[in-house]
């Protein structure tokens, strides 16, 4: 880390409410802070890094990821929902070493920093022995990137874990006290560059004791909760919110994941409650969840952050989930008008803007995974978590709305810098992590799921 760093002159996009869009600015960052925001600061002995000409960003922020999947990237482009449950839960996640945890984590936390993703919350139920959970924050730790450590549960069978008529089915969370070890042993201060949240199941997966048990250990801890509701066409994820109401469960800060199906009272419920709600568009829209109904959320006043999810089905950056929320949402609101024989000549009314789409990718996010106070937006006094886009890049060029450039037309590829909590982790196209040795434990990983899970249907898994 270098005690300074000056970016100088770029397009600032900071999302701080009150700094704004900056056509030209400076921003000075002091060991893991960003000190000043501005035109002409002065170097005064820093590192200079030229950004004219370039967009700078907040850091992105993946706000539900199941980052020990990245093992098995791609293994099911054609999945629905259900099929994915059978065969990803039920057939791959049983077979997990702690070693295959940890290179998919630390790959998964390596393809974040170069997508310009610098807090990832990693939706980890695949906690199948203590170890697996010792692994898998090591995999998030080895590489520098932010990230809240959603501690989950073990998904060594599917009937007993989402399903199962009985909590008791593994010795290692029944009474909590693996959650309350790994709480002691790495997350004492919630200050540091991981945090701890709960992953749950939540209403409708599991007996009402057990949520109850969930919950009040999450207040126990002093995390926040992460929960699956309202998806696909499944009656256990239907009304899951009310459920929580009904047990007087509604925390705030609790992110609801995908809430595709809620009806009108459970928004309001969220809302009234202080939750928030994550969407992961691409794949939402792709394996059946539903829509990602950011206008509803909206209406509602309810934050917004965006994920990627599984990596077994979709790319697993933001750009590719401002893409899908972006055209999804808009192509709602342009159906609604169709149905409702709206004039053509005037433009459907409801639609979401590119701006309203990179807040979501960034301060949303932040605000979903309980740490704005640090991240999200570039602000004098917050931790700096910046990206550089090449601004002159040929899909991004020639800019004239800087937003809509980073929205609209760039990608992975035109992320040339990031900086987590003041560290350069990507400078100039090139992570400075070694790749090799990662990439080879992920591959390895990958050739054991593969061969654990046996003979695959034609076509959809790699062979040796
Ligand atoms: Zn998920």
């Amino acid at each position: 880390m270098v005690d300074r760093l000056l970016i100088r002159g770029g397009i600032v996009l900071t999302q701080d409410p009150t700094l704004g869009e900056l056509p030209n600015a400076d921003i000075l960052i002091e060991s893991d802070r960003i000190k000043a925001i501005g035109p002409n600061l002065s170097a005064d002995g820093a590192k200079v890094i030229d950004a004219k000409g370039d967009i700078v960003i907040p850091g992105f922020i993946d706000s539900h990821r199941h980052t020990w999947e990245t093992s098995i990237r791609t293994c099911a482009p054609d999945f629905a929902l259900i099929t994915y449950f059978g065969n990803i839960l039920d057939k791959f996640a049983p077979h997990y070493r702690p070693d295959d945890v940890f290179a998919a984590n630390q790959w998964g936390s390596l393809e974040c920093l170069n997508a310009g993703i610098t807090t990832l919350v990693d939706w980890s139920h695949i906690m199948n022995t203590p170890a697996h959970a010792d692994e898998a924050i090591r995999g998030l730790a080895v590489t520098g990137i932010r990230s809240v450590f959603a501690y989950g549960f073990p998904n060594t069978s599917l009937q007993d874990w989402w399903f199962g008529p009985d909590y008791s089915g593994s010795i290692l969370t029944s009474d909590g006290a693996e959650a309350r070890r790994i709480k002691a042993q790495y997350f004492n201060s919630d200050k540091g560059r991981i945090t701890m949240s709960l992953a749950t199941r939540g209403p409708g997966f599991c007996k009402p004791e057990v949520v109850r048990h969930d919950w009040e250990l999450a207040k126990e801890l002093g995390i926040l909760i992460t929960v699956h509701v309202a998806m696909d066409r499944f009656g256990y994820t239907k009304m899951q919110v009310k459920a929580l109401r009904d047990m007087n469960l509604l925390y705030p800060g609790t992110t609801y994941v995908h809430g595709s199906h809620f009806t009108d009272e459970e928004w309001g419920l969220v809302r009234e409650s202080g939750g928030n709600v994550s969407f992961a568009p691409q794949i939402e829209i792709q394996m059946g969840h539903g829509w990602a109904p950011a206008v509803t959320a909206t209406a509602y006043d309810i934050p917004i952050g965006l994920s990627s999810d599984v990596a077994t089905t979709a790319s697993s950056d933001q750009f590719t989930q401002m893409h899908a929320i972006f055209g999804s949402e808009r192509g709602r609101k342009h159906q609604e008008a169709w149905d409702a024989d709206l004039d053509g000549l005037q433009a459907s009314p409801g639609l979401i803007t590119a701006r309203q789409v990179l807040h979501w990718a960034t301060l949303g996010g932040a605000h979903v995974a309980g740490i704005a106070d640090r991240t999200g937006s570039l602000t004098p006094g917050k931790k700096a978590d910046v990206v550089i886009i090449d601004g002159g890049a040929v899909n991004v060029a020639p800019i004239i709305d800087p937003v809509a450039a980073v929205v609209c037309a760039a990608d992975v590829s035109n992320v040339r810098t990031v900086i987590v909590d003041g560290e350069i982790v990507k400078d100039d196209f090139r992570l400075k992590a070694p790749l090799a040795g990662p990439r080879k434990a992920v591959e390895a990983s990958r050739d054991y799921l593969v061969e654990k899970f046996g003979e695959p249907e034609p076509g959809w898994l790699p062979r040796a």
